[in-house]
């Protein structure tokens, strides 16, 4: 352990994509110093891939929009399973990260008057989403990154965390090694912010890139942390369909929140017909009505197609499911009929490139095909509302690999301002605690020549498994028996299925050295995506009632008790452990709010 390189900071952040970025100025800005730790190059992260927009009640376009009306849309958005105060705090402090990103460079598009401009997006009454046309998510990093380095933040790139370090009860650091050289690196810290992003890489068709195996989600999870809400992964409506080798790329909200709409193959506007009775009273029920909308949303209610995104994903399956899908088994979506060419290309020139480069498709002249693709998960490591530490004294998480803020379900744009808001009060906070440390907690040599011994372990395999195989059938696992529509034999089928894949990761052999060795990273990565897709599997098994991300069809119904309920994974003797916990209850103020509607 001596011989390994060593760095000693206040505050550690794994991960840089919006939530670190955040957490990093934050604590930077409270004085503590900072080491920034990514497994990409700065920059990729994948909030640089978000489109739509940053949700904040700012009033901009509708001057009646603020922070309670934001509050009420994300709770009825994730059918009431959110922490009431991440929702809270998230909706009142949305509004002055995007001033603050403002103030700091990002160039957002502006209204007539010169304002920041905000779109529309499913489950959001009003238009809300600030956004650079539909590259929202790369104006986000730059602006952040560009502040982070500015600050003479540490950074360290291509560098990926495998163990998080405790001494006792409390966290101390984090062992990693270095992608390009393959060596090994420890960091020394009082408090560590995880803000590692998702796990869609579990699933076979999804929106994210290769970062996502959940490796935060794993981390917390190994500490001794709780995760909570695992069993609801949001399947976006909108996916690419085709060519193959796209299946599950993002076609973005805005899509449908400009304007586009969504049709089977016998040219019906299919979403009147699932309209559920929660959102009937705000939902158009003409398409007369949901035209008129996009001009004078003051008399007129919403179209269908923004309904929240599990109700519109649900639809699709069931349109293709009944034999009235495209022909590459998604649907419709079709902006072309009912915008100009210059608005498409102004609004949505992603989009159109996408289509056009990938799929020689012009958007401008005829319809997109699309379906259900693995987006992101509600689920993630437990925290206190307030200052995002887990259940593991030092230890903090934020963005989406925190859990609680979204509930069932998470509306569109509200990933963006919930990884500025909460990766800012992780930061803070994290830096606070760390002021508050006498003596930095100590790593013990053993634990460091475990972590090694560890991430070193597949170079001695002498099985005959590889672990791209044994990743594509993972895969192949979560998007049967543990996808968009779910039931107990399968779910049942998928854990037995989830043992003996665990059981080949240890016959995995790789080849070669430790230079830049993607098959070894991946070995490292397996265990991390087969440990989450436990703990959604065994969360979704329990859960026997069908709420917002989460689709039983054996259970299909939403069920008032286990509408009070959150369930928490956690680790038992190395094995996943699924309880039952109260929903925390809101306050009277709050709950009014749902009275008025
Ligand atoms: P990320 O941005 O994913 O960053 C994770 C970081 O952690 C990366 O730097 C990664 O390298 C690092 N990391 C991971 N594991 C390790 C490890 N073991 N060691 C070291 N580093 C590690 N949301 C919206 O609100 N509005 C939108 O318009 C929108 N559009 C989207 C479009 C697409 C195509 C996709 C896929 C998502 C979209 N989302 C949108 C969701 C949103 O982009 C993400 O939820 C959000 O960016 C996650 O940010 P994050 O900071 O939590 O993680």
């Amino acid at each position: 352990p001596s011989s390994i390189e060593r760095h000693s900071f206040d505050v550690l952040v794994v991960g840089a994509g919006g939530a670190g970025l955040r957490a990093a100025i934050a604590a930077h800005d409270a004085g503590a110093k900072v080491g920034l730790v990514c497994k990409s190059l700065l920059g990729k992260a994948h909030t640089v891939m978000a489109e739509g927009g940053i949700a904040a009640a700012m009033g901009n376009v509708w001057s009646d929009d603020n922070w309670q009306v934001h509050f009420r849309d994300t709770m009825r958005g994730g059918k009431m399973l959110n922490h009431w105060r991440m929702a809270q705090l998230h909706a009142q402090e949305a509004p002055d990260r995007v001033r603050e990103l403002e103030e700091w460079g990002a160039l957002f598009d502006r209204t007539p008057d010169g304002l920041i401009s905000q779109r529309d997006f499913g489950g959001h009454r009003f238009a809300r989403l600030a956004h650079v046309g539909d590259r929202t998510g790369l104006e986000l990093i730059r602006t952040l990154q560009q502040r982070a380095v500015a600050l003479g933040i540490s950074v360290f790139m291509e560098c990926t965390v495998t163990q998080l370090l405790k001494e006792g009860d409390r966290l101390s650091g984090a062992f990693g090694y270095w992608r390009e050289s393959g060596r090994f690196v420890v960091f020394e810290a009082p408090s560590v912010v995880l803000a590692t992003g998702g796990i869609g890489k579990s699933y076979k068709v999804t929106s994210n890139s290769w970062e996502y195996t959940g490796d935060g989600h794993a981390l917390a999870l190994d500490a001794g942390a709780d995760l909570v809400n695992m069993e609801f992964v949001q399947f976006h409506p909108t996916g690419m369909v085709w060519p193959p080798s796209v299946n599950g790329i993002l076609v973005t909200e805005s899509v449908r929140g400009d304007g586009g709409v969504l049709r089977n193959n016998e040219g019906r506007r299919f979403m009147f017909d699932y309209i559920p009775e929660f959102f009937k009273a705000e939902t158009a029920d003409s398409e007369d009505e949901a035209d008129r909308w996009y001009d004078d949303k003051a008399n007129n209610r919403r179209p269908p197609e923004l309904l929240p995104r599990d109700e519109v994903a649900r639809a699709i399956n069931a349109e293709v499911k009944a034999g009235r899908g495209s022909p590459h088994g998604g649907v419709f979506l079709d902006i072309a009929s009912r915008r100009s060419p210059e608005y498409i290309q102004r609004r949505l020139p992603s989009m159109y490139h996408q289509f056009k480069e990938l799929a020689d498709v012009d958007i401008t002249a005829g319809p997109m095909e699309v379906g259900p693709t693995c987006h992101y998960v509600m689920g993630g490591v437990a925290v206190d509302p307030d200052t995002g530490e887990s259940g593991v004294t030092g230890l903090y998480a934020a963005g989406e690999v925190a859990g609680g803020m979204h509930g069932s379900n998470r509306l569109g744009g509200n990933s963006l301002s919930d990884l500025l808001v909460f990766g800012r009060r992780a930061g803070l906070n994290a830096a606070y605690a760390a002021a508050r440390v006498r003596s930095a907690p100590a790593i013990a040599d053993d634990d460091v020549r475990n972590a090694a011994t560890a991430a070193l372990a597949p170079f001695d395999g002498t099985g005959d498994e590889n672990p791209y195989t044994v990743q594509h059938d993972l895969q192949d696992v979560m998007h049967k028996l543990v996808g968009i529509i779910r039931n107990a034999d399968e779910m049942r089928d998928a854990l037995d299925k989830l043992v003996e894949l665990r059981e080949r990761t240890t016959r995995m052999t790789v080849e070669g050295h430790r230079q830049y060795n993607p098959g070894w990273h991946l070995a490292l990565d397996l265990p991390n995506m087969l440990q989450v897709s436990e703990c959604i599997a065994r969360a979704a098994l329990e859960r026997t009632e069908s709420r917002g991300g989460h689709t039983r069809d054996d259970f299909p119904g939403t069920d008032d008790t286990w509408g009070s309920v959150n369930l928490l994974c956690h680790l038992d003797d190395d094995a996943v452990a699924v309880r039952r916990q109260p929903l925390p209850s809101m306050p009277d103020e709050l709950r009014r709010l749902f009275d008025e509607t």
